[in-house]
């Protein structure tokens, strides 16, 4: 969501703002916008829509200077206008500040600032803490400092959420930058220093970056950098480097990110699997859980916080580890468990997931957690983000980097690493060797069986578009597929705007049956299991209505052709893997509906990648 990007050093900072930005548009944005110190002004130039007419503006200007900040907003406060799109310039004109996160008590600022003459030109939150900024630069004339102490003083009034990036007229050789629950990261060239949000934004320049922590403050200079906390603590800052393949963010031969990472799925599978299975002792293993097994061993109950697509992996981890280690598992909805409060067993396991690592409402509840004493790990796919340094363990899911906005390789490589976590629990309690062995194998099958789903991507492709003009869908599935039905009807959401539900099967006949008829169609996973005759009956009911039915079933289901009006048909499955393989036909109905309908499949309309606001 959103992004920073900010330079200083010795090139033209509007060229490698406007290559970050874009580097940054797959997070997702509505409106983007730069500002460079040249001389005694700014040179200040923002747009509506894509970096790309930002950067058709920049070819008008000339915008000089080695000194900038650039921003790609996702608007929370104030409709998506050039007023308030980024940096926004102080009424003394004298500051210019990007800003990603909430401020929550901007009313209470502003209202002070209109009463000491600050003038304000938009609907912005951020534009309260510019002036803040002016308001303390004005009252501290003769202090050193005066910039660094005028932006600290600032954040101490403030409440919400920042990762900031802020440029001082009087100190071209400086930006100032801070977080607090929005990632921010300073990069270090040979004589030039950079900021961002994200690391994608500057990994080809350097890969020697420090991550800021809440509260953090960092003064970048070309030739350096130094940070202290908010209260004027001292950090001494640990320069790491980081490991981002640039090439994993190019498109190669697909037509977009979504579809070349629904193809990556088998190999970001294998990577979540490489070291991880022990065929000696039948079970999984892990590098960094820090916990021992006696410590597993009293673990009498696990929670599960996340948000979105992640949230659907938990509910299938909630059955998974249920069936196979016979602890009982809670799933919730992060932005819920943070403010709810919920009495906790004293050895119960928090377990968070999230692929950006930085998703606001899973970083509190994950904050949540520790701070009320209980074990932390996390699932992530992000090395070094806030989430994976926070947890007292976790597990990495080497998915490499995920671009398209609605998650697809990062959704099952969840799922995989919750089988892999199942099969550990169930070692550890009353899962046989024997069982734990089968369980493994099915695991390895598993990348040559997506693989197969994939060849028949054609066949897909042509039941899209008979579905592509429906006007709603429903995704039906009992037990171990229900998530997968709510994963199914979010992606299609997300990405073609065709209204979607996802139902357990059986529930669809308290409500949205109603909504069954030729224009809704229903797609229902009908697996070889012990449903499959309780599904073939709701399949029924949905065809009584005269709707029209998208079967997606296992090979060994021997399904009726003349039952479902489509029938993608995929290979048969352990039950703890076969939630995996289900997944991937539906993503690729997604997306070619999506591309039917001319959608911008990998930005959306109003979602963001990684969701760093409330
Ligand atoms: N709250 C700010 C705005 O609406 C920043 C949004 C963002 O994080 O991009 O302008």
């Amino acid at each position: 969501m959103c992004g920073i990007v900010g330079y200083i050093g010795k090139q033209k900072a509007a060229s490698i703002l406007l290559d970050g930005l874009q580097r940054l548009e797959y997070r997702g944005y509505d409106s983007a916008g730069l500002a460079v110190l040249s001389g005694e002004k700014f040179s200040h130039l923002r747009r509506t829509g894509r970096v790309k007419n930002l950067a058709q503006a920049a070819r008008e200007h000339s915008l000089f200077g080695g000194t900038g900040i650039g921003h790609t907003r996702w608007a929370t406060h104030g409709e998506v206008t050039e007023a308030n799109t980024h940096p926004h310039v102080s009424s003394d004109e004298k500051f210019a500040l990007v800003h990603n996160g909430v401020i929550e008590n901007y009313l209470g600022i502003r209202k002070f600032l209109e009463g000491k003459g600050y003038e304000f030109f938009s609907s912005t939150d951020s534009e309260a803490l510019v002036n803040l900024i002016a308001y303390h630069y004005a009252k501290e004339q003769n202090g050193t400092d005066r910039f660094f102490e005028s932006v600290r003083k600032s954040l101490l009034h403030v409440e919400g959420t920042y990762g900031l990036g802020v440029l001082c007229l009087d100190e071209p050789g400086e930006i100032i930058g801070a977080r607090k629950g929005s990632p921010l990261i300073v990069g270090l060239g040979d004589g030039e220093s950079l900021l961002a949000s994200d690391v994608a934004a500057f990994a080809h320049h350097t890969q020697n970056v420090v991550y800021l922590n809440d509260s953090e403050i960092v003064r970048l200079k070309a030739g350096g950098f130094s940070i202290s906390t908010i209260s004027q603590e001292d950090v001494e800052a640990v320069v790491q480097r980081v490991d981002w393949q640039v090439e994993e963010s190019t498109l190669g031969d697909f037509s977009h990110y979504m579809e070349k990472e629904i193809f990556e799925q088998p190999t970001a599978l294998e990577n979540a699997m490489r070291g991880r299975l022990d065929e000696v002792n039948g079970t999984a293993k892990f590098g960094g859980l820090n916990l021992t097994a006696s410590e597993f061993r009293q673990v009498d109950r696990i929670l599960f916080c996340a948000c979105g697509t992640a949230w659907h992996a938990c509910l299938v981890a909630e059955y998974l580890i249920e069936r196979f280690a016979r602890i009982p598992v809670e799933v919730e909805y992060a932005s819920e468990f943070r403010y709810r409060n919920a009495p906790l067993d004293k050895d119960t396991l928090v377990f968070v997931i999230s692929q950006s690592g930085e998703t606001i409402d899973t970083l509190a509840a994950l904050r949540e957690a520790r701070r009320k004493g209980f074990r932390t790990l996390a699932i992530t796919n992000v090395v070094g983000s806030t989430i994976a340094r926070e947890t007292d363990g976790g597990i990495y899911q080497y998915a490499g980097a995920e671009i398209g906005v609605a998650s697809t390789k990062a959704f099952t490589s969840q799922i995989l690493i919750s089988a892999m976590v199942a099969l550990y629990f169930g070692r550890l309690r009353d899962l046989s060797y024997q069982d734990g062995i089968v369980l493994i194998q099915a695991l390895k099958n598993l990348p040559d069986q997506i693989r197969t789903i994939l060849s028949e991507a054609d066949h897909i492709q042509k039941i899209a578009r008979k579905y592509a003009d429906a006007e709603g869908f429903l995704f039906l599935g009992r037990q171990v597929m229900f998530p997968i039905a709510l994963e199914g009807a979010l992606k299609l959401k997300e990405i073609s705007y065709i209204h979607a539900e996802g139902y357990p099967a059986a529930e669809m006949k308290h409500g949205p049956i109603a909504l069954i008829s030729e224009t809704c169609p229903s797609l229902l996973f009908v697996n070889n299991d012990e449903m499959y005759h309780k599904t073939l009956s709701n399949l029924q009911e949905v065809r009584a209505r005269k709707g029209r039915v998208i079967a997606v079933t296992t090979l060994d289901a021997n399904f009726p052709k003349d039952l479902a009006n489509d029938i993608i048909t995929i290979p048969s499955a352990h039950e703890a893997v076969q939630p995996i393989l289900a997944s991937i036909p539906v993503q690729l109905l997604s997306y070619y509906i999506a591309k039917e309908r001319n959608c911008d499949v990998d930005k959306p309309r109003n979602l963001a990648k990684s969701v760093t606001v409330e």
